[in-house]
């Protein structure tokens, strides 16, 4: 009954938008009102066009998670000084919904700091998180906590976390947290005073997570290993992530994946690292959405920042086995696809610009 009453009231607040225009009696599909959403689960594949999700799926006997999603889009990585935009603009704009210099994380192109998605879910009471294959402090991650002028700047990026309202995060670059050259604090110490359970990748046996605490996890020094290094945390730690925000707020959680290495073999103008890590990337995704389509109030979106590499799959390719080109060892400017799943998918679909991906997930948020 309560449910049925917020659905109506729902409908009243949005009729007076369509009033005006649709004469009466005309169908408007687009009152229907958006579903709400409790939790949102964003995950980036770093430098994944349409070709690296291809390859990732042809090479795994033409199957991939992402055939799952009722819904996808395209988006327009561009930023605001460049075409070819780079991962720290791209982030941005998806983070805050402001277009910005390559370069920047989380400011404006006149270095004003902008408010991200995490940090509007944060003074709502939700839960946040970030789980990502780079350094923590990589561009990607990095846009949805700190401002910062230039992503060069990884032990400013590194304080941005203290003083974040973060309830979990895993990636590499645990140097710039207890190593640090422009500074002498301890970080990682700095994080188990304020109560977080801190560990990485030099402990042997199983970490056991106290859900009454906030999580972090380095996962290497500095860049964590390929996944054909033996890299394999990003779908565990995807779902412990989902486990314990859960238990940190009963208002829902912002969570943010990354598959960051997808970009580096790009760089790399390397087919075989580019497949397996969209591999476990497309891994990770089905995980994803195994919860989401449990919970029923999850909305998950997949996305990239940008595509890398100019990548081509050629003649003589076959299921299995990926005759990869490259035209660069930089980004490109073609557009990156967007999926959904989950309540207020539908609003994904379309042709749109990277910084409509933050206004319709603050829309569905009900932010
Ligand atoms: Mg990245
Ligand atoms: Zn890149």
């Amino acid at each position: 009954m309560k449910k049925l009453m917020l659905c109506s009231l729902a409908i009243l607040l949005s009729l007076p938008i369509f009033s005006q225009k649709a004469p009466k009696g005309t169908p408007t599909g687009s009152i229907t009102p958006v579903a709400k959403v409790k939790n949102v689960i964003l995950l980036i594949g770093d430098g994944m066009g349409l070709t690296q999700l291809s390859a990732g799926m042809y090479f795994n006997n033409n199957q991939s998670q992402f055939e799952r999603f009722p819904i996808a889009g395209l988006q327009k990585p561009y930023a605001a000084n460049d075409l070819i935009t780079d991962s720290a603009a791209g982030a941005t704009a998806i983070a805050t919904g402001v277009k910005t210099y390559n370069g920047a994380i989380g400011v404006d192109v006149d270095s004003t700091q902008l408010k991200t998605i995490m940090e509007e879910a944060e003074r709502r009471g939700l839960a946040t998180g970030l789980v990502v294959t780079s350094t923590i402090t990589d561009a990607t991650p990095a846009a949805f906590v700190a401002h910062v002028r230039n992503r060069r700047k990884e032990e400013e990026i590194a304080t941005w976390f203290l003083k974040s309202e973060i309830d979990f995060f895993v990636g590499g670059g645990k140097k710039y947290f207890d190593q640090r050259t422009t500074d002498t604090r301890n970080l990682y110490q700095e994080l188990k005073d304020k109560g977080f359970q801190v560990s990485d990748y030099t402990q042997s046996g199983t970490i056991t997570p106290d859900p009454q605490k906030k999580f972090a996890y380095f996962s290497a020094e500095l860049d964590p290993p390929k996944v054909s290094e033996g890299r394999s945390y990003l779908a565990p730690m995807s779902i412990l992530a989902i486990q314990q925000l859960k238990q940190q707020s009963e208002k829902g959680f912002f969570l943010m994946v990354e598959g960051s290495q997808i970009d580096w073999g790009g760089h790399a103008n390397n087919s075989d690292y580019i497949v397996s890590e969209m591999v476990d990337f497309d891994k990770t995704v089905g995980k994803v959405l195994d919860f989401a389509a449990a919970d029923g109030e999850t909305l998950v979106i997949v996305t990239a920042d940008h595509e890398t590499g100019g990548y081509a799959i050629n003649p003589g390719s076959e299921f299995g086995s990926i005759k990869g080109v490259f035209t660069t060892t930089n980004h490109t400017a073609q557009l990156v696809p967007v999926f959904a799943f989950g309540p207020g998918a539908d609003l994904f679909a379309g042709v749109y610009e990277n910084t409509a991906i933050f206004a319709k997930m603050k829309q569905v948020l009900g932010f």
